[in-house]
């Protein structure tokens, strides 16, 4: 959703299940001014974690489905996310997009469960977590459950938003982009004003800025 990001000396480089992985200085400067109000240096440096482990993961989703697909892609975390980049093989069609999509998501979902399991065993043995971990699978569900499903939201260019825009093209709707961003703006306002009503203002300002490129990229595309 960032474009290419260049590269710095500052990033991070390594490879994980065959997947190039480059992680910008942005992505931890975000994520402690994201963090900061958990006040503890302990658990803003578990809420670091969490996010790191959770973008990856969700990232890693989108990377392995575009492989099985045959393409070559690469991952960059960068600001409050990240990307998984692919250049399209031959035949790359709106249904290989799609699953490529929401596999991103289902990763995520597949990692909250993996902490509810954690949850479970402490339950189940008796022993009560740390602050530290209980902490950790707080925010864990957070990041994955709740911002896993605000991400499927039909606002571009969150994962949802694509996917609308895929099945619009897909059913070859007239002027599937230009619908693409009419209902991204109107959901991305209303989101806005749920968030600011909750007090939420990073979210807040977050869908404020969506609503602004959805209505951006709307008068650009009912131009033609
Ligand atoms: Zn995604």
């Amino acid at each position: 959703m960032f474009g290419q990001v260049p590269p710095t000396p500052y990033d991070i480089t390594f490879s994980l299940f065959g997947i190039p992985i480059r992680v910008h200085p942005m992505f931890w400067l975000i994520a402690v001014v994201l963090g900061w109000a958990a006040q503890r240096p302990d658990l803003i440096v578990i809420w670091v974690m969490c996010l790191f482990l959770s973008i990856l993961v969700h990232e890693l989703g989108h990377a392995l489905m575009s492989r099985a697909f045959g393409n070559s892609p690469h991952i960059v975390l960068y600001h409050m996310g990240g990307y998984a980049a692919y250049q399209p093989t031959y035949g790359h069609s709106y249904w290989k997009s799609i699953a490529i999509l929401i596999a991103g998501p289902f990763a995520g979902f597949l990692l909250y469960g993996v902490s509810k399991l954690i949850a479970y065993l402490y339950f189940q043995a008796n022993v009560i977590p740390t602050v530290q971990v209980q902490f950790a699978l707080i925010q864990l569900e957070w990041i994955n459950l709740i911002w896993g499903f605000i991400n499927l939201l039909p606002v571009y260019p969150l994962d949802g938003g694509q996917i609308l825009r895929d099945v619009l093209s897909l059913l070859r709707l007239r002027g599937a982009l230009t619908w693409t961003f009419r209902v991204g703006f109107l959901c991305a306002i209303l989101v806005a004003i749920l968030f600011l009503q909750r007090q939420a203002i990073y979210p807040a300002v977050f869908f404020g800025f969506l609503a602004a490129m959805n209505f951006k990229l709307h008068e650009e595309s009912s131009r033609y």
